[in-house]
């Protein structure tokens, strides 16, 4: 077949393809598809022989040489993933992520094939796992837990001779973390009560819809932390793809999180425990949509965790739909607002990694390799969403805890992380390292919905919160001894 000549795609250029090979898109593509359609209608654009469906541009393996170069320049590119990681791959069973597990597959086979060919002892595979958060219990009716479960688990488990494992959890696991001692501040009753009930809980203690359900991805990521953490896996796979980041771009900005949002929608983000990369960043969900249906890939539809019957409460849901309708009517605007949003300058924790082999290139080439820590985790991040924090809400969360220093030289509140967590002052300080948005968002104010949050909130959130007073405090005292004149000096 002429598309698996290489040609085209992997050079690039523009491929009259959605997106060449690049990485990033290439806006005069679009006039290209549309005059090689107008040639031969229902031909593929770039083999120019095999049929179309669906009315896409390409055929399936033109379809699939494209999305695979842009999945494996990103990852090669980025060191998204070496031989010596052991993936996790967090499938939600849609198209994306779908894609990602058959795409991962199929660079391990290969890669294996190649080494028991080359029978080089010293190299080895990426290992690869999944992982599916069952969110069932972050909604009162549950009943299609089980049968989501099934379907999951017939996508992995599948024909493939070597089968990979797949760890099925609950958003409410993340209540059960063995490494955590238990609070002081916690109740009797809450510690008797199941991990479902805290979830919902939890959850009812947010009034706000759009609140609900990113409180809801916040846990579902915590609990993919956890599972990678406890079977030793080394990096986290999202299956987030351009149009996810387009429409996450316009709710962020209503929701006021402009200045962290650049560190969610980089490749590489290594502000958590195990690092998440994605490698689908440059990728269309239409591409993969009608890539899942023409390779028949298993896809399970699972709904949305949803909070309310009218979709117009929740930023997430107006913002998707918004992205949608630009989409139907011209679908480049997708890139339009990715590209404007890889504008914004990411953090540290956005770089990737520089392997042995790139700097021995930078070296021959005189390119000094950045002294700072390139994966440096910054101070603060929200103990709730882990947005790196303004140092301008840092301040401001400062006042109350200026107020401590001054009272008394030594800083009585944060030297033991057991009298933090039990101290009654606990509530506005934990709030006072949150970022605004789940300031405004999540945490209820005050009142017993607020009292009934903090004591029922996942332990790792709670430590985070110690870690930034702490971090804080030692922060002001630095500030404040810049003024202070040395003891020797009268
Ligand atoms: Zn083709
Ligand atoms: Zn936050």
């Amino acid at each position: 077949m002429a598309c698996n000549s290489g040609q085209g795609c992997g050079s690039g250029e523009g491929c009259g393809t959605n997106s060449c090979a690049s990485g990033s898109p290439c806006s005069r593509e679009d006039d290209t598809v549309q005059l090689s359609s107008a040639v031969k209608p229902g031909i593929c654009v770039k083999c120019k022989e095999e049929p179309t469906s669906e009315g896409f541009e390409l055929c399936c393996t033109c379809l699939h040489t494209n999305l695979v170069s842009k999945f494996k320049t990103a990852v090669n590119k980025n060191s998204l993933v070496t031989p010596a990681d052991h993936v996790l791959l967090a499938l939600s069973g849609g198209p994306g992520s779908r894609v990602a597990l058959e795409f991962l597959r199929e660079i391990r086979l290969k890669a294996q094939t190649d080494l028991d060919a080359s029978r080089d002892q010293g190299t080895r595979v990426f290992g690869l796992g999944v992982v599916f958060v069952d969110e069932a219990g972050a909604q009162s009716s549950s009943q299609n837990s089980e049968h989501n479960v099934e379907e999951i688990s017939s996508i992995v488990v599948s024909e493939n001779e070597r089968p990979v494992p797949l760890h099925i959890v609950k958003l409410q696991d993340v209540f059960e973390d063995k490494d955590l001692r238990s609070s002081p501040g916690l109740d009797e009753d809450v510690g008797t009560r199941s991990p479902e009930e805290r979830l919902q809980e939890l959850l009812g203690n947010v009034e706000d819809v759009t609140g609900k359900e990113d409180l809801v991805s916040y846990l579902r990521m915590q609990v993919l932390q956890k599972v990678a953490k406890e079977h030793g896996y080394t990096k986290v796979v999202l299956g987030v793809c351009s149009s996810r980041i387009a429409a996450r771009a316009i709710a962020a900005t209503a929701k006021g999180q402009g200045f962290s949002f650049p560190a969610d929608i980089q490749y590489v983000d290594s502000r958590w425990p195990v690092t998440v990369v994605l490698p689908l960043r440059d990728c269309l969900a239409r591409e993969l949509d009608v890539y899942c249906r023409l390779a028949n890939l298993k896809t399970v539809s699972i709904e949305n965790t949803s909070f309310s019957t009218d979709k117009s409460k929740s930023i997430n849901e107006i913002s998707q739909v918004f992205v949608s309708l630009l989409q139907e009517q011209n679908f480049s605007r997708e890139y339009t607002i990715t590209r404007t949003m890889g504008k914004l300058k990411p953090f540290d924790f956005n770089t990737p990694p520089v392997g042995p082999i790139e700097v021995a290139l930078r070296r021959r080439k005189g390119i000094q390799t950045p002294t700072i820590a390139a994966n440096e985790v910054p101070d603060l991040l929200c103990p709730i969403c882990s947005a790196p924090l303004d140092t301008r809400d840092f301040m401001n969360g400062g006042a109350e805890c200026s107020a401590e220093l001054s009272n008394g030289g030594e800083v009585p509140f944060a030297n033991d992380r057991d009298d933090v967590l039990g101290s009654s002052r606990f509530p506005d300080a934990f709030k006072s390292t949150c970022c605004p948005s789940c300031s405004f968002q999540i945490i209820p104010k005050k009142g017993i919905k607020a009292e009934s949050m903090y004591k029922i909130l996942p332990e790792v959130m709670k430590e985070r919160a110690v870690t930034n007073i702490r971090d804080r405090q030692s922060w002001m005292r630095s500030r404040i001894q810049e003024y202070l004149l040395p003891d020797d000096q009268d």
